[in-house]
């Protein structure tokens, strides 16, 4: 681990801040509240939502995690590459030409349906697969109707079925109707287990549960919980409220510095298109981070902040690929070099991923994944 040196190359320019203990004290609060004998799933993948997934992954070993998710083979192959130790499960397709690499890196594939199932089973190679149910969302997962399938994929002789899951799609919300959609996936789910059990499967291990299932129905037995989101120490959106609330901390905080200073008179523009027209003399400082370093070009013209000396500063005019402009009239001796943030605490203020992502039209998760590749991840 890297320590925090304030005239490091790397921080120059634009940088995230990955905060490991507060990924730590996450994984603690969430484990308390998962059911007795339900093991945590960290879903890492999308470079662990912009965490840096190898990083994240290593800590996560280091403090007892061995059940990992990520979306694609690619992803789940650099984290054995790196010496990620533990399951890795596969949420998303992979083509059945590429079970030799599943082989290979100890990866488990999900089976997306029955036909997926045969083909993977086509080649005289056994590996490890959980079966993906399809209760309504109507993305991946043979239909929980289809139990003659969901038998046979359990004969398969070269499929090693480790798990059975589904997806609560609507366990974000607590409408009603919605709720009342979330309990009726339950009931097809555990309707096809019975199914399974008493045509004598035995049942593999299964799971439910996102962040927002945990955090909506902690109540549900299970035996993987796959988080994502909490586990970064964020909600998707500033207006979801959940029915447990636990203290989770943000992991990542985005950093960027002044690297110039200018005074324009009322009239001057500012940025592409003209889009900032001053109303009044203006001292504005440049950051070097833009839209290409993860900063939506949506938060242009105002719809954004940043947090300089403390102070919130409004992102004046369009956001371009490697800078943006922010007004600092209000705010006293900004000096190129000074530290801006765009996500995190500064001073007492704090810019939360949930507000930013919020303004942005998007939820926090769309935010985080997006984070550039251009960005030196620090951790702390
Ligand atoms: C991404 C993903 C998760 C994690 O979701 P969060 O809301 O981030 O916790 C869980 N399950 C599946 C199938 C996913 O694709």
């Amino acid at each position: 681990m890297r320590t925090l040196t304030l005239h490091s190359n790397n921080l120059d320019r634009a940088w995230a801040e990955i905060h490991l203990a507060n990924l730590g004290h996450n994984v603690k609060v969430l484990r308390n509240l998962l059911p007795h004998g339900c093991e945590l799933m960290a879903v890492v993948k999308a470079n662990a939502y912009g965490h840096g997934d190898v990083k994240i992954a290593r800590y996560l070993n280091r403090i007892g995690v061995f059940s990992f998710a990520v979306a694609t083979i690619e992803e789940g192959i650099r984290l054995r590459t790196y010496g990620i130790k533990g399951n890795i499960l596969i949420l998303g397709y992979t083509d059945p030409h590429r079970l030799p690499e599943l082989v290979r890196y100890r990866l488990s594939q999900t089976v997306v349906d029955y036909k997926h199932a045969k083909q993977l089973n086509a080649s005289e190679q056994p590996i490890s697969v959980h079966i993906k149910i399809d209760t309504g969302m109507h993305r991946l997962g043979e239909s929980c109707n289809n139990t003659a399938e969901i038998e046979s994929i359990f004969q398969c002789r070269n499929l090693r079925v480790c798990g059975i899951y589904t997806h609560l799609y609507v366990a974000d919300s607590t409408q009603e109707d919605d709720i009342a959609f979330t309990k009726e996936q339950l009931s097809d789910f555990y309707t096809l287990l019975e199914h399974l059990k008493q045509h004598r499967i035995k049942l593999p291990k299964m799971h439910i549960q996102s962040s927002y299932g945990i955090l909506n129905y902690p109540e549900l037995q299970c035996s993987y919980a796959r988080i994502g989101i909490a586990l970064y120490g964020v909600l998707s959106s500033p207006s979801n409220r959940t029915k447990i609330q636990p203290e989770l901390r943000p992991v990542l905080s985005l950093k960027s510095r002044v690297v110039l200073i200018r005074q324009i008179v009322a009239g001057e523009c500012v940025g592409y298109g003209r889009a900032f027209s001053a109303s009044r003399n203006t001292r504005i400082a440049v950051l070097s981070i833009g839209y290409a370093d993860g900063v939506p070009r949506s938060l242009s013209c105002g719809k954004g902040e940043v947090l300089i000396h403390g102070c919130r500063a409004p992102i004046i005019g369009r956001i371009c690929m490697d800078q943006l402009m922010i007004d600092i009239t209000d705010i006293h001796n900004v000096k190129r070099g000074d530290i801006a943030t765009l996500l995190g605490e500064g001073g007492s203020e704090v810019i939360t991923a949930e507000e930013v992502a919020a303004a942005s039209e998007t939820i926090a998760n769309e935010l985080l994944s997006r984070l550039g590749s251009r960005l030196e991840r620090v951790y702390l």
